[in-house]
């Protein structure tokens, strides 16, 4: 980052940034990548080697593996420097998290304890908290849980029963009810555990493993991530004492806040996953022969190879850019001083929407790659002899964890709109004012473009008209009674997220061709495969929308307006699929993995 304006969350829907304001990953320095070469190493040689072990649910290997990832700094590494921590910018943390999740056992039990187990007390613990559990979580030596979850209520999570009463003595809470599916249940030492106060204020508790009452049910037995641990955590009268208690009634923050910072933790996961399945496929299809050809040489082979890398190419760039925004406002807080809690809840919750996309397009994306992994590596990807079979089951759980997608899609367009109506994002003004330009006789008309990236540009601008346009026009159609249209909120979603997807590809390639960057072209072949995909997820949202809202010619019955215009233009860009993908599927198989 250059200058130190943090825009506010959301602003991409209305405007884009100077492309010298947004981070990108090719600005990392030495040291970051010193201490991402340390996590690689880590998993590359100590944890992938055991992953028959930790697939045959060998918990001890699991839990050692823990706690050296501890010693080595990789748990905390956000946690600032007097709490024990590495203090690392989000930025540099999430480079390590993408690299802890070569393998996902390990990336889930990792990143449940460095991330949702350890935010909300980093977030909202008081001093006396932070200085008793932080350096011990930190460090490895105690694993944390994070525990919200119930039998009936987990998507619905402010609904939980786990209930909490001040004992008769004034200084214990005594917590009954049962929490499930916890992650690091077998061998955490602290569960931050939420529940109401009195029936009605939601709380969070800090619940040692030894305390009097806690007991577990048995693992679950699962799809995936078999060496991660899995149990219900019965919480039978446990006297907590009231010094583990934070705020009484602020729970949601703790919680929300902690998911939010969740949520970009699986997109920076699904980095790693992504380039791992892409180098793995590089390889098999250059060893691979029929018809007299090695399979590198297909052209639907090529295809796909060259779809994973534009697709991660997308992500990555779009989780380093809303790192960059994190570290705007977070690498100023002083954690030790009175108004660190606020400034934490700020930062975490501005960004609630970019979080929520980087979750949804993260897992998705990586639940795409994993899958082709396994196509290309035909019934050899259906056996367990070959990784890729693991993959796909590990990262299926990303799509329902931390905000199942279809609850994570209403959210976002949700988000989108309490914070038009709290005044704090004009979209419905911008949207009828993209309406009363594509309504005039020649809206939506585009003279030629110029070069690629002007190319690129006009779909950004495109599906940005066609985001605001929607949300006018659904807004003006059914009023407050959006909210209650799911299907209409989540296609509305999926513009939104190829927004967000291509215009940062497009602002990492500016930046790239602005520092005459060796690796500009190949960026550039990415944008353009992305933007190419990404334009054609909008038109198909743009379509659902327009077709199902009442009262609305269909978008066959418009194809001369200034709509018809713009979303016929999405799907007939000058962009060549085919040409593109090939260029770029040769520097895969050359590099034999993510070129980027
Ligand atoms: C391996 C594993 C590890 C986990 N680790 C943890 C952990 O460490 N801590 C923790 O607290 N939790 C944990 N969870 C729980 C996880 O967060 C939940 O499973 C997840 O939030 C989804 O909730 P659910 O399973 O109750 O699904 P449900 O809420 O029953 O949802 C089922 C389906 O219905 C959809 N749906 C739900 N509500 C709506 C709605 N309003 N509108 C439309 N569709 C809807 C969902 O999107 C989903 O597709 C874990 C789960 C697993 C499987």
């Amino acid at each position: 980052m250059t200058d130190n304006f943090a825009p506010n969350g959301g602003a991409f829907m209305l405007e884009t940034p100077f492309p010298e304001s947004v981070f990108i990953p090719e600005e990392f320095e030495a040291e970051d990548h010193l201490i991402a070469r340390t996590a690689e190493d880590f998993l590359r040689k100590e944890v992938i080697p055991q992953s028959e072990q930790i697939e045959q649910r060998d918990f001890d290997v699991m839990e050692r593996l823990m706690r050296r990832a501890g010693q080595l700094g990789l748990l905390g590494p956000e946690v600032p420097v007097e709490y024990g921590g590495l203090g690392l910018k989000q930025t540099t943390a999430a480079l390590v998290t993408e690299k802890l999740s070569l393998q996902g056992s390990f990336a889930i039990g990792a990143e449940a304890h460095a991330g949702i187990a350890t935010f909300p007390l980093l977030f909202f613990g008081t001093e006396d908290q932070k200085r008793r559990y932080l350096p011990r979580l930190a460090g490895g030596e105690w694993i944390g849980s994070f525990a919200l979850s119930e039998a009936a209520s987990a998507s619905d999570s402010l609904s939980a029963r786990t209930n909490a009463v001040l004992a008769p003595d004034g200084k214990h809470y005594i917590l009954n009810g049962a929490k499930m599916w916890i992650t690091n249940s077998a061998w955490s030492q602290l569960f931050t555990v939420f529940g109401q106060v009195d029936g009605d204020k939601f709380t969070a508790f800090l619940v040692e493993r030894s305390f009097e009452g806690v007991s577990f049910g048995r693992e679950e037995r699962k799809l995936g991530m078999h060496g991660s641990s899995t149990r219900r955590v019965i919480l039978d009268d446990v006297r907590v004492p009231v010094e583990n208690v934070m705020e009484v009634g602020k729970g949601r923050y703790a919680a929300f806040d902690a998911l939010n910072m969740g949520r970009f933790k699986v997109g920076a996961g699904a980095i790693g996953g992504m380039k791992e399945n892409t180098a793995l496929c590089a390889r098999y299809v250059k060893n691979r022969r029929a018809f007299g050809r090695t399979f590198a040489e297909f052209g639907l082979i090529q295809h796909k190879l060259a779809e994973m890398a534009a697709r991660t190419f997308a992500v990555e760039s779009m989780v380093y850019r809303l790192a960059g925004c994190l570290d705007l406002l977070m690498a100023p807080i002083v954690a030790d001083s009175p108004g660190a809690s606020a400034q934490y809840h700020r930062a975490a919750n501005e960004y609630a929407i970019e979080c929520g996309i980087l979750k949804l397009v993260g897992s998705e994306s990586s639940s795409k790659v994993a899958d082709e992994a396994i196509q290309i590596h035909g019934g050899n990807g259906y056996t367990e002899e070959f990784p890729v079979a693991r993959s796909w089951r590990d990262g299926r759980l990303t799509r329902i964890g931390e905000g199942a997608s279809e609850v994570v899609r209403q959210m976002i367009t949700g988000l989108v709109l309490r914070r038009d109506l709290q005044g704090r994002l004009g979209v419905r003004e911008a949207g009828e004012s993209v309406a009363r330009a594509l309504a005039s006789p020649d809206g939506a008309e585009m003279p030629p473009s110029d070069g690629p990236l002007d190319a690129i540009a006009r779909i950004v601008r495109d599906v940005r008209q066609l985001a605001l346009f929607l949300i006018s026009e659904s807004t003006a159609r059914l009023g407050l009674g959006i909210m209650e249209e799911q299907e209409i909120l989540a296609a509305i979603a999926d513009v939104v997220c190829a927004l967000f997807a291509v215009e940062s590809a497009w602002l990492r390639c500016i930046k790239l061709r602005d520092r005459s960057h060796h690796r500009f072209a190949t960026a550039l072949l990415a944008t353009q495969i992305a933007a190419h995909d990404y334009a054609q997820e909008a038109f198909l949202g743009g379509c659902y929308v327009l077709d199902a809202l009442p009262g609305q010619e269909t978008v066959q019955d418009a194809p001369c307006s200034g709509i018809g215009r713009l979303l016929n233009r999405l799907v007939r860009s000058d962009l060549n699929p085919k040409q593109l993908r090939r260029d770029l599927a040769a520097i895969v198989l050359d590099r034999e993995g993510y070129p980027l």
